[in-house]
């Protein structure tokens, strides 16, 4: 993952939040900022390894300060999420949601023709929620939805929609 897109990630999350942490309201100083660790983080609400191209899109940030970003981590280390910080209430906060995260994140492709055979894959989660996390052909831009990943599978010869596919350009 190249560093420019991290630090855009960072900067479009922190940027859109007004530099404040999107759970309690905690602002840092701007002197703050100024130190070498900065003073909020941003968060990847579904986890990157999880996400097409790693899901380094504001969409799928939201800048938190150190004690929150422990309870939102907390659904990323045990699937359980601390009460009000599951990935669902901190799309809300930044009227975002995982499918837009999802699509979003298409735009990433560092070369749209090689993305054509990427994304396929429907996992369930610890909690037991089955979700699409790759979807067929990210140049159509459409919502990606189960029904729609039922449909790519149809159309590419394969049954099992659980089955991993793994084509060019993994992340
Ligand atoms: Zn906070």
């Amino acid at each position: 993952m190249k560093k420019e897109i991290r630090e855009q990630f960072r900067s479009r999350t922190f940027e859109r939040d007004k530099y404040r942490c999107r759970m309690c309201g905690f602002t840092p100083t701007a002197e703050a900022w100024k130190c070498e660790k900065p003073p909020l983080d941003a968060h990847h609400i579904t986890d990157r390894n999880l996400m097409p191209y790693g899901g380094y899109v504001h969409q799928n940030g939201i800048s938190l300060c150190p004690q929150c970003h422990e309870f939102a981590e907390l659904y990323h280390m045990t699937g359980v999420p601390h009460p009000g910080y599951s990935p669902a209430d901190l799309y809300a906060k930044v009227s975002s949601s995982y499918d837009w995260a999802v699509q979003m994140s298409f735009g990433l492709a560092p070369d749209p023709e090689e993305g054509l055979e990427v994304y396929k894959r429907l996992v369930t989660l610890q909690t037991g929620e089955r979700k699409l996390l790759y979807y067929l052909d990210p140049t159509l831009r459409t919502k990606p939805t189960v029904d729609s990943w039922l449909l790519a599978c149809e159309e590419a010869g394969e049954t099992d929609p659980n089955i991993l596919l793994y084509g060019k350009g993994r992340y």
